[in-house]
């Protein structure tokens, strides 16, 4: 049958495609050490799925408003003042099935043709795709490892031309574990002052920060920031409610309508039940204590794996101040022939050791950044022990 070229176009997950061989192998009882995953490895906390059982029970089984329930975008509003800083009315909040779809419809909503959408390096594998699918051209730029990977704003202002429609922001960061000071923002907000960018804020990772790491909402720093950003954000990592498929949206009404217009014809509302359980675990005064427990736990784990990290030859990996990923820097192994398998990049990095070491782990090229792999230390101090002995030793060949 046909296929359409924009389907054509879009290539799969690189991230699921590691993971799927991964599974491949488990299944034939190959004992794999799996970096590879995106989610937390916590169960949901029960009061969020008991709330979830109740609405259920309670027959919370029909279509809700297109954008999500009132009570919930109130929940969302409210979270948003407290923690925040950010007053946003319940209009100006749109519930979407995950933080991935918010962000699809953002770009639907925003991007016309052949607008330029600028995009650091490393960026979340989903970005480059979906501006493209909204017709947009990604603009890579370039970052410096010396600057964590970030944005400055010379490289900024140097970015933007007349068609710059909008700024990718995300921190902290998958894949780059770094998070963006208030400061460091602050001067990136200074450079859009006057433009016509609108910048796109993922905060998906906003409470999983470590050591003395300050998390600040772009959309707070100003008016003028404010004005210009739509703040995305959602259950999954926080909650670790990624089954349950619930992002949200809050900026300019305009957009936000434009967002609910476009759902109302893509998917209707989110799952009604699932909105109640997002309704408890944002407003449960306990929530704060479930997720400082996982936060806690995150923290342990990615300062042990980016210090065993930068114990191994060859590799440098800044510790994470945010996100369960460390981003290491292994291109100064390529070019080597490691058993019989050249390693050229991080395509091949990835599958080497997938195939000799059983670990698995994600290529940075699909973030854009080859020299790098990714590591997520969503799973437990003994499988990240088990898996760095095992990276150590096969590097030591
Ligand atoms: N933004 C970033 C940066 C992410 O890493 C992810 C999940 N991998 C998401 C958004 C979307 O998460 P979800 O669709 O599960 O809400």
């Amino acid at each position: 049958m046909k296929i359409s070229k924009r389907a054509a176009d879009v290539p799969s997950s690189a991230t699921l495609a590691v993971t799927a061989r991964a599974k491949e192998l488990k299944a034939k009882g190959v004992d794999v050490v799996d970096f590879g995953a995106g989610e937390p490895d916590f169960d949901t906390p029960d009061f969020i799925k008991e709330a979830a059982i109740k609405a259920l029970k309670a027959g919370k089984t029909k279509y809700t408003a297109e954008s999500g329930i009132v009570e919930l975008r109130t929940a969302i509003a409210a979270k948003l003042e407290k923690e925040n800083g950010l007053k946003y009315t319940p209009e100006q909040v749109i519930v979407n099935i995950g933080g991935k779809h918010s962000v699809y419809e953002a770009m639907q909503a925003v991007l016309d043709g052949g607008d330029e959408v600028i995009l650091p390096v490393p960026y979340w594998v989903t970005y480059p795709e979906t501006i493209k699918l909204a017709g947009a051209v990604p603009i890579i730029v370039q970052t410096d490892k010396k600057n964590s990977y970030k944005i400055t704003p010379a490289q900024l202002k140097k970015a933007i031309t007349k068609k710059t429609a909008m700024l990718v922001l995300n921190s902290p960061s998958n894949p780059g574990g770094f998070t963006y000071t208030p400061e460091e923002l602050k001067a990136i907000a200074k450079v859009l002052e006057g433009t016509q960018v609108v910048v796109l804020s993922d905060e998906i990772y906003e409470k999983l920060i470590y050591g003395d790491t300050k998390f600040v909402s772009f959309a707070s720093l100003s008016k003028d920031a404010y004005d210009r950003t739509l703040t995305l954000n959602g259950l999954s990592k926080t909650f670790s409610m990624t089954g349950w498929r619930l992002g949200y949206a809050a900026g300019p009404l305009e957009v936000i309508k434009a967002m609910g217009r476009l759902q109302s014809h893509m998917t209707s509302n989110p799952v009604t039940f699932a909105q109640y359980g997002a309704i408890a675990a944002l407003s449960d005064t306990a929530a704060g204590q479930t997720v400082e427990k996982m936060r806690a736990e995150f923290e342990r784990r990615g300062k042990y794996m980016s210090q065993r990290l930068n114990d191994i030859y060859g590799i440098e990996c800044p510790e994470p101040t945010g996100a369960f990923y460390c981003f290491p820097d292994v291109s100064s192994h390529y070019g080597r022939n490691i058993n019989g398998m050249k390693i050229n990049g991080s395509m091949d990095f990835a599958k080497a050791i997938l195939e000799q070491a059983n670990v698995a782990l994600v290529p940075g090229l699909p973030f854009g950044c080859d020299n790098n792999v990714r590591l997520s230390f969503a799973c437990s101090l003994e499988q990240i022990a088990k898996g760095l002995d095992r990276l150590e030793k096969w590097l030591a060949q």
